[in-house]
């Protein structure tokens, strides 16, 4: 069956598929993998997800080649990622065997939604880890649901690659030096949604956090990792309280293949006047560069209207593997079938 989605106009949302997949973790062990075509989920009322927050999510992208094929990017990473979550906040884990089961399963039951090479678009994976186990003391659940939808999105910058402006908040902190930061987990979204919306009203892409300790170094920039570039310099945050994202690890190795310097390290706040070019990194666009950060007090640090030279060569060359459009060399591509 075909359909009559046109293609580069897709929003980056919520369309619509024929199946999503699911298994349940009951009595100490997974069951096998069910396929849904409902778009809704039969929950306990006192499920610990809906109370408690223990709840863990992933994301990415399945992308066609020119030649055809379906190509998924580092899943592994996210499948470990996800255990890393679980462990984070007492869920259990989904093995990688069951993880990469359900999201080939799900692609394939779904490939009429495959974006065409070419069209900027791609079918956005989402597997989702909940605590679907009543209690009503504090305590982890019983029994966990794990899930995986897909849904197509559309290029993430529908007027091309262009730089956007952040907003560098003292207000607001996303997550605890010692917290939930690291863990891919819903209740860190929901920390940010005030600042995000402050700086969706003061016309910003998004936020760039302070560390929560001492508000001295950059941490994470909306849900994102941020990287500056100086000297022939890839920098990016090391923080306790940062996603470890997929694509700046990625961005880090292209970089030292382009013959860049990399550091991974606390970058004080007063560092920013010295970078050359300024970004924010993750699935949802690969690179965000940013042209302008702006504190609350109006102070501005400017990195210019059009994209630096650095960000468009790693943006293109990442975007390049994944697509199979550049030869995979470091193997962190493979195939759907
Ligand atoms: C998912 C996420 C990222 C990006 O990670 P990728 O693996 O590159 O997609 C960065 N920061 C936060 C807070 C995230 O949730």
């Amino acid at each position: 069956m075909e359909n009559d989605i046109n293609w580069s106009s897709l929003p980056f949302g919520y369309v619509k598929t024929d199946y999503n997949v699911r298994t349940y973790y009951r009595n100490g062990k997974w069951g096998s993998l069910e396929i849904s075509s409902s778009e809704h989920v039969d929950l306990h009322i006192a499920a610990t997800s809906l109370h408690y927050g223990q709840e863990s999510f992933e994301g990415l992208k399945a992308f066609m080649g020119k030649d055809g094929k379906i190509r998924l990017f580092r899943w592994e990473e996210n499948a470990k990622r996800m255990q890393n979550s679980a462990k984070g906040i007492l869920m259990a884990e989904v093995p990688t065997d069951l993880f990469k089961e359900a999201i080939y399963k799900v692609i394939n039951l779904n490939k009429r939604f495959v974006p065409p090479y070419g069209s900027g678009a791609s079918l956005y994976v989402r597997p989702l880890l909940i605590g679907s186990g009543p209690q009503v003391g504090v305590k982890p659940a019983n029994e966990y649901l794990f899930m995986v939808f897909v849904s197509p999105v559309g290029p993430y910058f529908k007027e091309g690659f262009k730089p956007v402006n952040m907003l560098l908040t003292r207000e607001f902190d996303r997550a605890a030096p010692l917290g939930t930061g690291k863990y891919k987990v819903g209740g860190n979204y929901a920390a940010s949604l005030t600042s995000m919306e402050k700086a969706h009203e003061g016309g910003f892409a998004n936020v760039l956090y302070l560390d929560s300790k001492e508000k001295k170094y950059i941490d994470e920039c909306g849900p994102a990792n941020f990287f500056g570039i100086k000297n022939n310099t890839y920098i990016t945050p090391k923080s306790d309280s940062i996603l470890p994202s997929i694509t700046n690890m990625s961005l880090i190795t292209l970089a030292e293949e382009l013959g860049l310097k990399t550091e991974r390290r606390p970058v004080a706040e007063t560092e920013l006047e010295s970078f050359e070019e300024v970004g924010a990194c993750g699935t949802a666009a690969v690179i965000s560069p940013i042209g302008k950060i702006v504190d609350e007090t109006g102070k501005e640090y400017f990195y210019g209207n059009q994209p630096g030279k650095i960000s468009t060569k790693l943006y293109n060359k990442l975007l390049a593997i994944q697509t199979g459009d550049e030869a995979d060399k470091f193997g962190w591509v493979d195939f759907v079938e």
